[in-house]
């Protein structure tokens, strides 16, 4: 609070000094050479994307289990989209639907510029298989890391980019940390830095040998770009909030524990564990035994006023996306659509609030199974 006050009395409240040191931040934090903050994950995907020269014509693959935004962006560069199915456990990327699609679009020549895993719910994506099949098919690889601000990924921060062109990170409030709206894109490559930092305010170059030359006012644009830069007084709230990441993260962990041990007799799929210490835990996601026990539980859910939410639509189900790929051409994702729901997880949420949430869930499942079980019982799954 004290930092954003003192932002706005500062003598510039945007493209100040503020941004670059938020930059620099989070570019420490996660260990990545350049960081370029802007006003979302959504315009920071828009940069990453045309940096990395997505132009109409070109196709980028990505996952159908996430936000629109993902998508959405390649569509405004003018690219194609191709969804590829994800794994029914996790909702990331399925490796195999991903190698074999690649095997199939190298044979018809359609290979994509850049391919998009999300690290969907704040659990990692494989990085080091997928920046394997980077390098075997030639595309660029840009992470989705909406979710996954502190997670860690094949032993590094999540943002490093060891096997990816560009990492972008949101700071809407529903995520690690906020800047209210916000987002940073970070990189290894100087390049693709600088031309972010150019696509982001109106494509504008300003040379010192030309302004020499011309006159201190002068400068070039060559391409279109937007408005789309951080303020100086959100990015002091985000250096705030970035000091705080860890105890959130730990937090977050603490009730995915919670939830773990009390969800464990229920006949509902609960998270995988191993990895969990890499999980950065932006969702937690229950699995039901199908689609119509889910809804009466989120109908019930939602009367007694607890903010269970489903992630995501699939994308190829949204009339902007329906072309050539139909739900039964993704049944990994299907399957997670028709069972999954998202248990309300922040690190605000109390101990009672959570076992207030756990003894809900526990007596509609059980009554819901009760009620069926004349017709045959939900099948006991456990943890997988
Ligand atoms: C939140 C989110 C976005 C968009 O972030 P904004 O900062 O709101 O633009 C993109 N992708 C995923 C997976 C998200 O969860």
């Amino acid at each position: 609070m004290a930092a954003v006050v003192a932002a706005l009395h500062a003598a510039r409240i945007t493209q100040g000094e503020e941004v670059a040191r938020f930059e620099q931040a989070v570019a420490d934090y996660v260990g990545a050479a350049h960081a370029v903050a802007c006003n979302s994950a959504t315009s920071g995907l828009w940069l990453a994307y045309r940096a990395l020269g997505l132009v109409a014509g070109s196709w980028l693959w990505t996952s159908p289990n996430t936000f629109v935004a993902t998508a959405a962006m390649a569509l405004q560069c003018g690219a194609r989209v191709r969804f590829i199915d994800t794994d029914p456990a996790s909702g990331n990327l399925s490796l195999e639907a991903l190698q074999a699609a690649l095997e199939q679009a190298e044979r018809d020549g359609t290979l994509p510029r850049i391919v998009v895993p999300v690290h969907f719910a704040g659990r990692p994506c494989d990085m080091a298989a997928i920046g394997r099949l980077a390098e075997r098919y030639g595309f660029d690889v840009v992470e989705d890391a909406a979710h996954a601000l502190g997670a860690r990924a094949a032993g590094e921060p999540v943002g490093s980019c060891r096997y990816s062109a560009v990492t972008v990170f949101s700071f809407h409030p529903v995520k690690a940390i906020t800047t209210g709206e916000g987002g940073m894109a970070l990189t290894q490559r100087a390049d693709l830095a600088e031309r972010m930092v150019r696509l982001r305010s109106h494509g504008v170059v300003r040379q010192p040998a030309q302004q020499q030359a011309l006159g201190g006012w002068h400068y070039t644009v060559e391409e279109a770009g937007f408005n789309f830069r951080l303020t100086d007084f959100q990015a002091a709230l985000g250096r705030a909030q970035l000091a705080r990441l860890d105890g959130f993260i730990e937090r977050r962990r603490v009730l995915a524990e919670r939830y773990r041990k009390r969800l464990a007799d229920l006949p509902l799929q609960l998270p995988h564990r191993e990895d969990d210490a890499s999980c950065a835990w932006h969702l937690y996601v229950v699995q039901f035994a199908d689609s119509a026990i889910r809804r009466q539980v989120y109908e019930r859910l939602i009367e007694a006023g607890i903010g269970a939410q489903l992630h995501y639509v699939p994308l190829y189900r949204q009339p902007l996306f329906v072309g050539a790929e139909q739900p039964e051409d993704f049944p990994g994702c299907e399957q997670y659509y028709n069972r999954a729901l998202t248990m309300p997880l922040y690190p605000q949420l109390s101990e009672q609030e959570q076992d207030r949430v756990v003894t809900l869930l526990a007596a509609q499942v059980k009554s819901i199974c009760d009620a069926t079980s004349q017709g045959g019982s939900m099948p006991e799954q456990g943890i997988v």
